[in-house]
């Protein structure tokens, strides 16, 4: 249809050349001769089929003898001679030849040319060569008609130089895209049929995919890949950020006084990620001890650690002595003294030695005086310390007169014993008459400072008591015999036991 249109105007406006240019071509055939003008005018184009028309252009001829070759991939197929005349045509080389003694008038459609495609490529102006062989121009000079203006004649080949496709609206696809290749889809040209343009189509999604990951660690970045299993790759790629050390714990070992300790954040991996040594702690002060200073050295306070090191020392300052003035008052019988005196320490230092003063006695005061019997008491005192002192007194003494023994004469048994009780006059020299006991004969009575006689054999003896320097005296005369019993036992029955 629209072919068809093309072929209705290319008509209508060879018909409007015609009114134009005719009464120009009248002018010049009454006067002189026109060049002709041969024109080869592309009619329609299709992918597999050429069509030229030969037109002429202006001018009157006669006969008409040209040749249209092609390159390789043209074939003419057809030719069809559109004038009047004698006519016949070469489909084999392209030759036509038309004779009319009327005259070819222009402008006229001379002839058609259909030539079949052997490739899809445009057709342009170097496929096409035209010769003309013979032109005769029909002219009024006898000396004109009939000359060969071969040379003179003027081809336009309405061919275009190089063929500008017309690209179609419709895209075809031509291959179809895949999950791994882009497709293609083509404008083919209206005209030659073609690719006039062409696109990508995009591929396609993946669709049957295996993810294969690799999963981060703390340190090293992880990585997750699409494997495409249609078009056997990789398809995308993606970095899994390494997660840093993230599942941690602290381990932790507590200082002691003399040991540091250390804090450490350990990762699941291994790794230590933070470290701290925790400095030893101080000592810790338990046991306290304390030497008091003295005057006259220092002492001291420490603590002593668990660990047995000394945890804090501190001097205490001696002090010094606190000298004080010390006295002593000497009394009568303790000397004194002027010194220094520390308390603290109860050192002494310059004594001087203040003197006894002695008792000051009162005279002897009687406090019981003496008897014959008794001794007295005088006492004194000291006027300066008011200490007493006593004395005894000696007792009265009488001179004894006369001494007289109980008996002055006895008889004792042999072995006996017997009291002698003697009185002394007067009645208060008996309390410190020294009186002395004696015997004549001890062998035969023996007499003791109680007047205890004791008879000790057979005999006679006298007893004597007496004063001390013997100036008084008082006897008694003993005479020792057996007794009756002892005369038996001696004589009778066992005297001889005694002499055993
Ligand atoms: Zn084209
Ligand atoms: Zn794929
Ligand atoms: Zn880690
Ligand atoms: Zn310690
Ligand atoms: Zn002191
Ligand atoms: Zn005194």
């Amino acid at each position: 249809m629209k072919k068809l249109l093309q072929k209705t105007i290319s008509l209508f406006l060879s018909a409007l050349m015609i009114l134009t240019v005719a009464p120009a071509f009248a002018l010049a055939a009454e006067n002189d001769v026109a060049i002709p003008e041969i024109i080869i005018e592309k009619t329609s184009e299709t992918q597999t089929e050429l069509v030229l028309t030969v037109k002429l252009g202006n001018s009157l001829l006669n006969c008409l003898d040209m040749q249209i070759a092609s390159s390789e991939s043209l074939e003419l197929t057809a030719i069809d001679i559109l004038c009047n005349g004698l006519s016949s045509f070469n489909v084999d080389n392209g030759k036509i030849s038309i004779t009319n003694s009327d005259g070819i008038v222009a402008p006229a459609d001379v002839a058609v040319y259909t030539f079949e495609k052997l490739s899809t490529a445009g057709v342009e102006a170097d496929d096409i060569t035209v010769t003309i062989l013979t032109c005769y121009i029909e002219a009024d000079d006898p000396e004109d008609a009939g000359a060969d203006v071969t040379d003179e004649t003027v081809v336009v080949n309405a061919l275009p130089e190089e063929h500008a496709h017309v690209a179609g609206t419709e895209w075809d696809e031509t291959k179809a895209p895949t999950c791994g290749e882009v497709g293609t889809e083509v404008l083919y040209c209206t005209e030659c049929g073609e690719i006039a343009d062409s696109r990508d189509v995009p591929t396609t999604e993946h669709i049957n995919t295996t993810v294969e990951t690799t999963e981060p660690t703390c340190t090293e970045d992880g990585v997750e890949k699409v494997y495409c299993n249609d078009c056997e790759q990789y398809v995308s790629e993606k970095t899994l950020e390494k997660t840093g050390h993230v599942d941690t714990h602290v381990e932790e070992k507590a200082p002691t006084c003399t040991e540091s300790g250390y804090r450490k954040v350990v990762c699941a991996c291994g790794e230590i990620v933070e470290e701290e040594t925790l400095e030893p702690t101080d000592h810790v002060g338990v046991t306290s001890e304390i030497k008091l200073p003295t005057c006259t050295e220092d002492g001291y306070e420490k603590t002593v650690c668990d660990c047995g090191e000394v945890a804090s020392y501190t001097v205490l300052e001696k002090t010094g002595h606190l000298w004080i003035d010390d006295v002593k008052t000497p009394t009568c019988t303790e000397d004194g003294y002027i010194r220094k005196y520390c308390p603290a320490c109860k050192a002494v230092e310059g004594t001087q030695t203040l003197t006894k003063s002695g008792h000051s006695w009162s005279d002897w005061s009687t406090v019981k005086a003496p008897t014959y019997s008794a001794t007295g008491i005088e006492r004194r005192i000291c006027g300066g310390c008011g200490t007493d002192e006593e004395r005894s007194v000696p007792k009265l003494v009488a001179e004894v007169s006369q001494l007289v023994l109980d008996t002055t004469e006895t008889t004792m048994n042999f072995r006996g014993t017997l009291r002698l009780f003697l009185s002394v006059l007067p009645e208060e020299a008996a309390y410190s008459a020294d009186i002395v006991w004696s015997s004549s004969d001890e062998n035969v009575a023996t007499v003791n400072e109680n007047g205890e006689v004791y008879a000790a054999n057979l005999g006679t003896a006298t007893i004597t008591a007496s004063t001390a320097d013997g100036s008084v005296v008082a006897t008694c005369e003993v005479t020792v015999k057996y007794s009756f019993l002892q005369w038996i036992i001696v004589y009778i029955l066992f005297g001889w036991i005694w002499y055993i």
